[in-house]
């Protein structure tokens, strides 16, 4: 039987707990934060509405293995992801759809004419393989959305000209030639009734897992363990000995109103004078839900300084470096786990943390029976 120390309490930390004490051993788990859950704490407003503390979370995902885990947890509610966007004093729907393309260019397109314009009209089929975001922007939709959608809100997010971030992040957005305007591809969409506390708190609750709140599981304390999981930052695990990885962070401005503020989930705000990248109101994330009163956040996203919640990896090229002399350190650690998405510096769904966080249980169940608790294990984020 092992004694494991677990730095933080939200999912990576919760589902591991929960795994290696059904298991039969024994979990502490700390957070530095008076509260379990991480970025995907909720709680509810005063006056009633189900408010998402660190930014909205909608749990989507393709894994049965992890969509059957979470709903022993709690009750998870259907829920159908999407977003509007306000540019030029006009609303389009996103991801860009058959909508948006008939809107913006005041057109009845179907949907193979609508395919012929993107790629024949708008799409810069010069570009073979694009290098950053900006071409693979262009490459895909061409200029005019390009500045319409995604210059403008890109610059705010990251800070940074969309030529000096890398492809990858525009490729979470499909681009589609029908009506279907899900934000989400995933067959399960969901967001749990009573929010991500209730489910967090469920997987915590075992007799064998004690939790820490507003704890640092400090670095004396470390020989005290078997082994640790660490879903701190890496960076913070070393004491920053390298310097710091960079992160975005988000200031959330929270305004309350009667009634239905905008009518929908998110909007976002493409125009590059809007300080702000997008409105969120939380109500709309629990329609099964009736409100009189609304709760909104306005999101302005700013660099990370060592005082702030790390939201976003950057991992620009000065990252990637740094985070390379960090990872090549993990290697050679004994005794610890680097999980989740500030242990493993990558920008992650829940879903995807929930299906690490469970293969990483299954490593060390192995690991602890043959007696090797001092191994290594870590999601490598190359
Ligand atoms: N993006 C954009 N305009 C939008 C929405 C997204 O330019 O209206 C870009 C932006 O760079 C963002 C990326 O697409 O970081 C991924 O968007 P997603 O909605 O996945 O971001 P998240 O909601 O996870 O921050």
């Amino acid at each position: 039987m092992a004694h494991i120390g677990i730095a933080g309490a939200g999912f990576s930390g919760a589902v591991i707990a929960r795994e290696l004490c059904e298991a039969g051993h024994t979990a502490s788990v700390f957070d530095t934060r008076d509260h379990i859950g991480g970025n995907c704490f909720t709680e509810r407003h005063e006056n009633g509405v189900m408010v998402h503390r660190y930014g909205p979370h909608i749990f989507h995902t393709n894994d049965e293995r992890v969509w059957e885990y979470i709903n022993q947890f709690g009750e998870m509610k259907p829920y159908n992801h999407k977003v509007k966007t306000t540019v030029r004093d006009a609303v389009f729907s996103l991801p860009i759809n058959l909508h948006t393309i008939n809107q913006a260019f005041n057109k009845t397109f179907s949907p193979a004419e609508a395919e012929a314009f993107v790629r024949d009209e708008l799409a810069d089929g010069s570009i073979a393989d694009p290098q950053n975001f900006e071409q693979q922007a262009l490459s895909m939709v061409g200029r005019e959305f390009y500045e319409m959608f995604f210059e403008g809100y890109t610059r705010k997010q990251w800070g940074l000209d969309p030529t000096r971030l890398p492809a990858s992040i525009l490729k979470r957005l499909p681009v589609r030639f029908n009506y279907n305007d899900s934000y989400f591809n995933h067959p399960h969409q969901a967001i749990p009734a009573e929010g991500y506390t209730p489910i967090i708190e469920a997987i915590l609750d075992h007799p064998s897992i004690t939790v820490h709140l507003s704890t640092e599981l400090a670095p004396a304390d470390r020989a005290n363990y078997d082994h640790i999981i660490w879903t701190g930052p890496l960076d913070a695990w070393f004491d920053y000995r390298f310097g710091r990885l960079g992160y975005r962070t988000l200031d959330f401005e929270q305004f309350v109103d009667d009634g239905d503020f905008q009518g929908t989930p998110v909007m976002n705000y493409g125009d590059a004078d809007v300080p702000y990248t997008r409105i969120t109101e939380h109500k709309h994330f629990a329609p099964w839900e009736e409100h009189d009163a609304t709760v909104c956040f306005r999101e302005f996203s700013r660099e990370h300084t060592p005082d702030d919640i790390p939201y976003y990896p950057v991992r620009m090229v000065d990252d990637k470096a740094l985070l390379e002399q960090y990872l090549t350190e993990a290697e050679a650690e004994t005794g610890v786990s680097f999980v989740g998405r500030l242990g493993t510096y990558r920008y992650l769904d829940m879903d995807v943390t929930i299906a690490e966080a469970l293969a990483t249980a299954d490593g060390l169940k192995t690991a602890f029976a043959n007696g090797t608790s001092a191994a290594t294990f870590f999601v490598d984020p190359r």
